[in-house]
């Protein structure tokens, strides 16, 4: 790996720390992001000769050494014919349900979790609303490490079942993501394990960054890449969104694209969407959201992002909004995307097509439209039913 990796700045603060030990936040109590050397140049060429697939894209990403894979490749950017004639933009989705455990949390736990393990972490506590625990608990195994996951009971079976048959430790808590974080910090000081929670766990940004790089390079002709006009996506703790601002940055500084970058319209499950009500109040910070989620769309039930600042302020800069769907909308969109255009989408992703759909009719969409499922509706069968 030819990572260009230089240091780890906190989002809050801007003060530096180093990125060749293991950190978790800034003193501050801010997230730190992975910062890296571009002024000289990387070949875009050369990126292009290797494989398609997250890796490619070493250079931008913070591992010295071979990464545990379970395989990634790139995932499809497909055109929706029928939904861009419906809606009057061109649409195309990025489907990240072919990754390993059919979800995006795979390109955060490939990431994070071997850039874990190549600093030495021999065992691993993070919180999860579902997904991540199961992806990371699959990496882990993967890696011969080992991870104890903290996860609300109302968790998607599937999720539960990923960690306990990947030998993982699941701890079941009562209430949300919230709750699953305080009893993952508990489990850190009793054990002194490495706390792998969002955001206090620098690296996953840059693995989710992946898809972005992915779908500029997607887009490029022979000699750069192309930024589409509007990317759609769900928020939970919002590292995708953050990621999709980071890989924009990166890519414009590498001369490898042209500005402007992509608007960031973020989704919200209208059953836990404190970032939405924070953006219309038009606020700065996001207050924890009080009543108990219970969406479908369990990646979409938290209801305290940390970071939810850092969100709001990438979605105000790129002239995006956060927007809301409603559960009954999310249920049809599921169907509208299977029958219309034969993707399965997992809930959260489904909720991207309600909010197209909205701002399309507004006349609000810079085209091309990316709309980003994370993951595959299989996994999600019995909170669907
Ligand atoms: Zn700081």
């Amino acid at each position: 790996m030819s990572s260009r990796l230089s240091h780890l700045e906190c989002a809050r603060c801007g003060k530096s720390s180093d990125a060749f030990v293991l950190q978790n936040r800034c003193d501050c109590g801010g997230t730190l992001i992975p910062r890296y050397n571009l002024g000289t140049s990387v070949s875009l060429d050369e990126v292009r000769s290797r494989p398609p697939g997250p890796w490619r894209y070493e250079e931008l990403l913070p591992l010295q050494r071979a990464p545990v894979s379970l395989g990634e490749s790139e995932t499809p950017l497909l055109f929706c014919e029928r939904l861009s004639e419906r809606l009057g933009v061109a649409i195309w989705i990025k489907d990240d349900a072919p990754l390993p455990g059919s979800t995006f949390k795979a390109r955060g736990a490939c990431v994070g979790l071997s850039r874990a393990v190549e600093l030495g972490v021999k065992r691993v506590v993070m919180p999860s609303a579902g997904n991540a625990g199961g992806a990371w608990s699959l990496y882990a195994a993967r890696a011969g490490i080992e991870i104890t996951v903290t996860m609300s009971s109302e968790a998607p079976d599937f999720n539960k079942a990923e960690v306990s048959f990947a030998g993982g430790e699941l701890v079941l808590v009562d209430g949300t993501i919230a709750d699953a974080g305080a009893r993952a910090k508990q489990l850190v000081r009793q054990t002194g394990a490495w706390l792998a929670t969002t955001f206090s766990e620098p690296y996953r940004v840059d693995g989710k960054k992946t898809a972005w790089l992915e779908v500029f390079d997607r887009f490029g002709d022979g000699s750069s890449m192309t930024m589409p006009g509007t990317v759609v996506l769900p928020v939970g703790g919002g590292v995708a969104a953050i990621a999709l601002a980071k890989a924009a940055r990166e890519v414009v500084e590498l001369g490898w694209a042209e500005g402007p970058a992509p608007a960031i319209v973020g989704v919200q499950s209208a059953d836990c969407a404190p970032i939405v009500r924070a953006f219309d109040a038009g606020a700065d910070e996001v207050a924890p959201w009080a009543a108990q989620p219970t969406s479908s769309a369990a990646g979409l039930r938290v209801p305290a992002p940390s970071e939810g600042w850092l969100v709001l302020k990438e979605v105000r800069a790129s002239g995006g909004s956060m927007q809301g769907a409603s559960e009954e909308e999310i249920r049809s969109a599921i169907g509208d995307l299977a029958s219309t255009e034969g993707i399965f989408a997992c809930p959260e992703g489904a909720a991207t097509l309600v909010a197209a759909e909205r701002l399309a009719h507004e006349g609000a969409l810079r085209e091309p439209v990316v709309l980003y499922n994370t993951g595959a509706g299989a996994k999600y069968l019995e909170l669907l039913r």
